[in-house]
């Protein structure tokens, strides 16, 4: 069992910020409104996400790290609206590292934490916590020193956890979100509110002066595919990684189309040595796509690409027009 852990802990697991995304996904998932983040010596060390959200109750608190027991109900394999992979991270987490997770619902009275090392866990125990839960997971890879050599250095790791964190961040504005490090990775997101001008400000919070003031709003549809959020030219040069975020029902992506057809809808307006900044929103039926090709991706399979390039290009060229660009 713990050899299967680890085979599955080497797809979902690929580096600290795979863990972040994993912890904070499941404080999403249970409703938090404070997800505070903390990590040592680039999350190889120490990763601690706390939250305030709805808790484990104890009798779920052994199976929650037992292999493909989730909580979640899906409808079908299509709804990606729950943000977990079927019952493989705490796990997974747990094959290849130091874990321990404390808990406390709202209905009990004090809190009760468990630990799993080297895919062994140990029974529950009492513990002091406030309602919410807190994973700590230390010693990375400790179990499988194989994977301990792929990692970047302490900064580059940081960097990954604070992009997975921005990321997350600017699909749940009314979400509280902090992220401390041992260096210059902190983050502190205020929460704002799930609407256009709270989504803005949420932006404004993750990407500092790369989101200038005259942010162009999009708000689009076609075929019952929805294109909302914001973007924007920023005045000077960019060096480093494009500032550009897409989301598929509420969910961060990486995907080809979409980053071509943001080019593509660019493409006349840029100078050559600038890249659009972008925050854009895709909502259409689930049974229309698919995001979780692979757990640690964030491919996206539309049924229909055409529709969501054409959706896309023609939204973001309008609204540039609209603003005289
Ligand atoms: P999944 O998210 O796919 O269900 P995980 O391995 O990530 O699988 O988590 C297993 C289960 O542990 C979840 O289904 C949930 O019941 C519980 N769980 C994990 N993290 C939290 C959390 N922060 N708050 C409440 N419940 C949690
Ligand atoms: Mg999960």
């Amino acid at each position: 069992e713990t050899m299967i852990n680890q085979i599955a802990a080497g797809e979902v697991i690929e580096r600290p910020a795979s863990v972040v995304k994993e912890l904070v996904e499941n404080a999403l998932d249970a409703g938090a409104t404070r997800v505070e983040i903390v990590t040592a010596g680039g999350g190889l060390n120490l990763i601690r996400v706390t939250d305030d959200g709805s808790g484990i109750p104890e009798p779920e608190l052994a199976l929650a790290v037992s292999r493909h027991c989730t909580s979640k109900l899906a409808d079908d394999i299509h709804d990606i609206r729950s943000l977990g992979f079927r019952g493989e991270a705490l796990p997974s987490i747990g094959s290849i590292a130091k874990l321990s997770i404390r808990s406390r619902t709202a209905t009990s009275d004090s809190a009760v934490e468990i630990a799993v090392e080297g895919g062994h866990v140990s029974p529950a125990r009492p513990a002091a916590a406030n309602r919410g839960t807190t994973v700590e997971v230390r010693d990375l890879f400790f179990a499988t020193p194989a994977r301990l050599k792929f990692m970047k250095g302490e900064r580059a790791e940081s960097s990954a956890t604070g992009d997975v964190v921005k990321r997350i961040a600017i699909a749940f504005p009314a979400v509280r979100f902090t992220l401390a490090g041992s260096d210059r990775s902190t983050l502190e997101l205020p929460a704002t509110d799930d609407t256009p001008e709270g989504r803005l400000r949420r932006i404004a919070q993750v990407m500092g002066k790369d989101f200038p003031d005259n942010a162009i709003p999009i708000d689009a549809e076609r075929e019952g595919v929805r294109l909302t959020g914001h973007v924007s030219i920023p005045s000077f040069t960019r060096a480093n990684a494009l500032q550009q975020y897409a989301y598929v029902n509420g969910r961060p992506v990486r995907d080809k189309l979409i980053a071509g057809a943001i080019r593509g809808a660019f493409a006349d307006v840029l100078p050559r040595d600038r890249h659009a900044v972008t925050a854009l929103f895709l909502s259409l039926d689930p049974a229309t796509v698919d995001v979780n090709v692979h757990p640690a991706k964030a491919d996206v399979r539309f049924r229909d690409p055409g529709l969501v390039r054409g959706l896309i290009v023609g939204a973001v060229r309008q609204a540039l027009a609209g603003a005289g660009i």
